[in-house]
């Protein structure tokens, strides 16, 4: 039987504030918090398993972390089988870490009035994090790997990502404001320890 180490994410969250406390500056930030959180990615023994529950209908964001100055938060993305993002921007930096399965992600540029697709497919193995950011690209569409199987990926942003006034983008290009906000966290089953864990259930 596998042991849950949820302190994993206590752990990065503290390394992550630290590393706020210490800079501002946004390739510091991307570089070591990208450090801290292909570390955290690494092993896959930490999500609860209410945070790492798929929909059918539509790929899930649960919050993990909001640090309480609003400088940062920490989601776990589930995709289910063939899920996807649309295209959207963040506007503010953002890491992405794959735990589970695997992710395809696809850059964006805007190119006088539209948007064309810019570069090969990236494909993100667990362990492995991509950056994104109005300084070094924002613009994205993200899928699961996998049509027949749930994966999980570990998002880290700049700000409180679920209260941000955003956007996706249609096939012409042409932006729609989005609020994407955060799923709600189903009850955890009985014998997930890390979940009980996370919801003070258990010693
Ligand atoms: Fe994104």
């Amino acid at each position: 039987m596998s042991q849950h180490r949820p302190h994993r994410l206590s752990d990065f969250v503290a390394d992550l504030s630290d590393l706020l406390d210490q800079t501002g500056d946004e390739a510091v930030i991307l570089r070591e918090g990208g450090a801290l959180l292909a570390q955290l990615v690494s092993v896959d023994d930490w999500l609860p398993e209410a945070q790492s529950r798929p929909d059918p209908t539509r790929y899930q964001q649960y919050l993990l972390h909001r640090d309480p100055a609003g400088r940062s938060s920490v989601v776990s993305f589930v995709w289910g089988p063939g899920q996807a993002t649309p295209v959207h921007d963040h506007t503010v930096w953002g890491l992405v870490g794959v735990l589970r399965g695997a992710e395809l992600s696809q850059r964006y540029e805007q190119r006088g009035d539209t948007l064309a697709a810019t570069g090969e497919v990236h494909r993100l193995e667990p362990g492995e994090v991509e950056a994104v950011s109005p300084t070094v690209g924002d613009i994205h569409r993200v899928a699961n790997a996998f049509d027949d199987r749930v994966s999980i990926s570990i998002h880290v942003y700049g700000a409180d990502i679920g209260t941000v006034r955003r956007a996706t983008y249609d096939a012409e290009g042409r932006p729609k404001p989005f609020v994407s906000g955060y799923a709600a966290v189903p009850p955890p089953l009985l014998f997930d320890r890390a979940s009980a864990l996370a919801y003070g259930a258990a010693e």
